[in-house]
């Protein structure tokens, strides 16, 4: 799973880990795995839906065995559901069974004792009722309704009607009554009877179709591999179905029909992922198909569910959004990397979440390499890691037995840290091992769940080695290392000094360090041991080093602060292979506001370009004219299309009148960055122009353009603009984007006097505010509070009770 926080995050720009009281009730409760008394072994449903009720009527055959000890009990998860009949099914033949049921689990007399492994099969008829769990008092299950109608009954005609369904963690027990644990396994069959004008997606494949008397539509899913009961799925709705393939498998993408041009674009890379990781993990993809599906309001990132992955709505983009990159190419890989760790292998319990959600986080590098090139995954894989630095989580272990919350633990840790710790696995066992070792892991768990300790198991079968220390450290051990790095050399004896501090609080990290000595042509590698609060490394020389580079793999998950010199970091730059040596030195030219910082614009990675010009723009040397010239250079000719957008805004920057052709040129371009940046500088140098192209351009704007554009007519725009202002906004689905332009139209409206038009904006911009995640509201709530009591002064009592009474729905 990718939960939608990470756009929340990138917005607030502040993490602030929330519900502290909570953790305080109920993290001291040790959080064991799920006790196995019975096992599930199939499921068999035929639901069909009441779209004016947002109902769906539910018959399920469950078949399954005691796992060892001899029983004659049953225990169901089965939210919230009015529940018809519990009878015990032999042939065709059911027999009534005594049960009671508390609105969360269902507890079933079986008719006998049944004995190890001797299966039998219960049958319930329920109803399901999403929207009223409420009732139930659990605060956390309003957001966990497992089954979600969108516009169930047409009555928003912008807005089409759909179906799905979200189990992780364990709320697909208010759809289907199951053992809703993580360490339960069942094959699947579905009857889905719908409107025939929907199409359908269940996990598996698709046998028969069966069209009904009464204009509905019966499909038939199955599934013949186990799979645990949260990554169930159901999908219905409106889409068209555009068909690819991996060899001979089935690749489907669901995509509403205005996206369906443009879906192999979004998805086409699916089928080469699917066979980079085969061959990676030498484990055959081991499901009948692989199909995503995009879902209306989606209350997460994207979900793994087996075989029909559903991504959020920020999965669709345009083709001009796409010429920017694909923004959502990351996600698709996560996704589908959970068909080996998570589906296919998975996490025991919520406290082992690592063997899922680290994984996944670290298919991303790994496609990225791949795809891109070493660069490119070297920066996401700096990016994920200060995620991880600024989220505070320094106390957290990454398999946790103690948690409030078993959504808890889809945090910055088990991602965003659990993927670093993968990245210095991987450099320390090296390629082979490591790709040798998750072959270990995935052939000798299949098809069963896993824990830390069976990785750590197949790591030292493959490796030889006792890894406890660094499983002790960094799975079951929290924080990490703050490391302080000096160099003392005397070039009178030819002696090196490097002296390594360890300056966090508490603990010791035992750390295997790359060191790489370079003098002239020259460059030894070592390797050392970090294992003390002070470690001193004595190397010798003929001839004074130019540099010596700490940490030479950039692999291990640290803050450091590393006394090099000015002569160090250009020469690092100028010789050192990582996207992370010429970064540091970059980053150190900027903070010094040294020029040398300029050499960063011939870099060849098309990130460090941006961002040297990003950095020269906030510097002294912005109006440098050998800088601008360079600069000019750039805009002209870089095929990047967000490096370009950012020479463009530097040049902006200058006020100079002579680029005004060069912005005109420059505004409809295919990249809405690019044309958002030449909008920018040309409503600076003429207003009147950058105000009318604003206007023409709105039809068709999002990302960096949608914003110079909105803030073109919020800032020049007149009560007549109101149409075009608000359509813009209404276009653009929800996601961080979203949300930022809410807050340039709370300002906007400050001038518009008609009321009814003022209170239809803020219904707006409330509705966006209420789609932002329950659990995360209170980070963005006192944003849009501020925002709002400003326009209730601004515009008087009628309209500042208006928003009162909305900010308090
Ligand atoms: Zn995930």
């Amino acid at each position: 799973m990718k939960h939608l926080l990470i756009f929340i995050v990138l917005f607030l720009s502040v993490y602030t880990p929330q519900a502290q009281e909570k953790e305080a009730a109920s993290a001291d409760i040790y959080r064991q795995a799920y006790p196995k008394t019975s096992e599930l072994v199939h499921t068999k449903l035929q639901v069909k839906f009441d779209f004016s009720k947002a109902w769906m009527y539910g018959k399920a055959w469950l078949t399954l065995q005691p796992h060892f000890y001899a029983t004659d009990t049953l225990t169901l998860d089965a939210k919230g559901m009015d529940i018809k009949e519990v009878a015990i099914a032999k042939g065709n033949v059911t027999t009534a069974l005594k049960y009671s049921y508390d609105n969360a689990q269902l507890f079933v007399k079986l008719d006998k004792v049944y004995s190890a492994k001797e299966k039998y099969t219960i049958y319930v008829s329920y109803v399901s009722k999403p929207n009223d769990l409420k009732a139930t008092g659990s605060a956390a299950i309003t957001d966990a309704k497992g089954l979600y109608f969108i516009n169930p009954t047409g009555a928003d005609k912008d807005k089409p009607t759909q179906i799905w369904t979200q189990g992780e963690t364990e709320a697909n027990s208010v759809w289907m009554p199951t053992i809703d644990k993580p360490n339960q396994k069942s094959t699947e069959e579905i009857y889905m009877t719908v409107p025939a004008k929907y199409v359908t997606l269940s996990n598996g494949l698709l046998i028969n179709q069966q069209k009904n008397a009464d204009g509905t539509r019966t499909d038939y899913w199955k599934m013949d591999l186990p799979h645990a009961p949260y990554l169930f799925f159901m999908g219905v709705g409106d889409f068209a179905i555009v068909k690819d393939q991996y060899k001979k498998m089935e690749v489907n993408y669901y995509v509403e029909k205005k996206y369906e041009p443009v879906a192999k674009k979004i998805f086409g890379h699916t089928p080469d992922m699917i066979g980079f990781y085969e061959k990676i993990l030498g484990v055959p993809y081991q499901w009948p198909k692989y199909s995503q599906i995009v879902g209306r309001d989606y209350v997460s990132g994207a979900m793994e569910n087996t075989t029909a992955t559903l991504h959020q709505e920020s999965a669709y983009q345009n083709a001009r959004q796409l010429t920017d990159g694909n923004a959502w190419e990351e996600t698709i890989a996560h996704e589908l990397f959970h068909h080996w760790f998570g589906d296919l292998v998975t996490a025991e319990s919520w406290s082992n979440l690592t063997v899922n959600e680290s994984f996944a986080n670290y298919s991303e590098y790994l496609w990225t390499e791949h795809e891109y090139g070493k660069d490119f995954a070297d920066a996401h894989n700096f990016e994920d890691m200060q995620g991880y630095l600024q989220s505070g989580s320094e106390q957290k272990q990454l398999v946790r037995f103690y948690y409030a919350d078993k959504e808890d633990m889809f945090d910055a840790v088990s991602y965003n840290k659990g993927g670093r710790i993968l990245h210095m696995l991987r450099n320390y066992v090296g390629d082979d091992a490591f790709f040798k070792s998750l072959n270990n892991y995935l052939t000798t768990n299949k098809f069963k769940t896993g824990e830390a300790d069976q990785l750590r198991l197949a790591f030292e079968d493959v490796t030889g080695e006792d890894l406890n220390w660094f499983w002790n450290q960094w799975y079951y051990g929290s924080g990490h290392p703050k490391l302080k790095i000096d160099y003392v050399y005397d070039d009178a004896h030819g002696n090196l000094q490097v002296i390594i501090l360890q300056t966090q609080a508490d603990k010791i990290f035992r750390l295997p360090i790359n060191i790489d000595i370079y003098n002239g042509s020259n460059k030894s590698k070592h390797t050392v041991w970090l294992q003390n609060s002070t470690d001193t490394f004595t190397f010798s020389y003929s001839q004074h080093p130019d540099l010596v580079n700490v940490d030479a793999a950039k692999a291990t998950l640290c803050e450091k602060t590393d006394n090099k010199t000015t002569e160090n970091f250009v020469y690092q730059f100028t010789h050192a292979p990582n996207y992370l040596d010429r970064k540091e030195a970059l980053d150190y030219f900027a903070a010094k506001g040294l020029k040398e910082l300029a050499i960063g614009l011939n870099d060849p990675f098309a990130r460090l370009r941006k961002q040297t010009i990003e950095s020269l723009m906030e510097s002294k040397f912005a109006t440098d004219e050998s800088i601008i010239k360079r600069v000019e250079e750039i805009a002209a000719s870089e095929n990047d299309k967000k490096t370009k957008a950012a020479a463009l805004t530097f040049l902006g920057a200058t006020g100079y009148s002579k680029y005004q052709t060069l912005f005109l040129k420059n505004a409809d371009d295919s990249s809405y960055s690019v044309a958002g940046a030449a909008l920018s500088g040309l409503t600076v140098l003429d207003p009147a122009n950058g105000y009318s192209l604003a206007k023409k351009y709105a039809a068709d704007a999002k990302g960096a353009l949608g914003e110079a554009v909105l803030s073109g007519l919020i800032t020049q725009g007149n009560e007549a603009d109101y149409d075009v202002i608000s359509n813009l906004f209404n276009q653009t689905s929800f996601g961080q984007e979203k949300v930022g332009m809410a807050f340039g139209i709370v300002k906007y409206l400050a001038r518009v006097t008609d009321i009814s038009k003022i209170k239809k904006s803020i219904d707006a911009v409330m509705a966006v505010r209420k789609s932002i995640p329950a659990q995360y509201r209170n980070m963005s709530d006192p944003a849009f509070k501020q925002a709002f009591d400003a326009l209730g002064k601004a515009k008087g009592k009628e309209i500042d009770t208006y928003i009162k009474e909305s900010l308090s729905q």
